[in-house]
C-alpha cells in the first residue's frame, strides 16, 4: 500500500503572516456592509421579533391542528392512536371513548401534544388515515410561562385554523 504525501499549505512567508487573509476577510466584509448600508431591500434576513414573516406557505409544519369533518362540522379523528405510534418523540397523549351522537365510531376523549417534547417532524400527519391532523396553522411561535402552557389539548388543537382555505378533513 503507497502512502500518498499531501503537501501542507499554509507554511510560505506570506501566509504564515496571516494579515493579507484577514484583510481580504476584512475587504469583501466592509463591501457587503456598505452595500446593505446603501440599499437595505436586498438584505435576507429580518429584524424578527419586531419583523414577521411573509412567507409562510401551507407546506410549513407549524403548530400542530385537529380538522373536523366536512358534513356536520365533529371532529375528524378517530382515536386509533396511528399518530401516536408514529410520533418518536412520544408526545401525543390520547385516550379513546365512543362518539356522544349515536355515531359507532371512536373520537379521543383526551388528545395532548407537548409541543416542548415534539420534534416537528410531521410523522403524526403522515401517519393519520383521516387527515385529521395538520401542521399547516403556519404557527411558528408558541409562547408560554409554565410547561402546561405548551401541552396544546384537543380542544385548542380544533379551535386552530389553518393557513390553507382548506379547512375540513378530505376523509370521507
Ligand atoms: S411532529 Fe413528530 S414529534 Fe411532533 S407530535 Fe408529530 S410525530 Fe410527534
Ligand atoms: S389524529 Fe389521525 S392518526 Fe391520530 S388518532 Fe386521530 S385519526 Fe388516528
Amino acid at each position: 500500500m503507497g502512502i500518498k504525501v499531501v503537501e501542507r499549505h499554509g507554511n510560505t512567508f506570506k501566509e504564515k503572516l496571516y494579515l493579507p487573509a484577514i484583510f481580504a476577510g476584512m475587504k469583501s466584509t466592509l463591501k457587503h456592509f456598505t452595500k446593505n448600508l446603501s440599499d437595505a431591500s436586498n438584505i435576507p434576513t429580518i429584524c424578527y421579533p419586531e419583523e414577521k414573516p411573509t412567507d409562510i406557505t401551507p407546506r410549513y409544519r407549524g403548530v400542530h391542528r385537529l380538522t373536523h369533518r366536512e358534513e356536520d362540522d365533529s371532529i375528524a379523528c378517530v382515536a386509533c392512536f396511528m399518530c401516536a405510534t408514529a410520533c418518536p418523540a412520544n408526545c401525543i397523549e390520547i385516550v379513546a371513548t365512543f362518539r356522544d351522537d349515536g355515531v359507532d365510531e371512536k373520537m379521543p376523549a383526551i388528545f395532548n401534544i407537548d409541543l416542548l417534547e415534539c420534534v416537528f417532524c410531521g410523522y403524526c400527519v403522515e401517519a393519520c388515515p383521516c387527515d385529521a391532523i395538520r401542521m399547516d396553522s403556519g404557527i411558528y411561535s408558541v409562547i408560554g410561562k409554565v410547561r402546561e402552557d405548551f401541552i396544546y389539548n384537543k380542544a385548542k388543537l380544533l379551535s386552530i385554523k389553518g393557513i390553507s382555505k382548506e379547512e375540513y378533513s378530505l376523509a370521507k
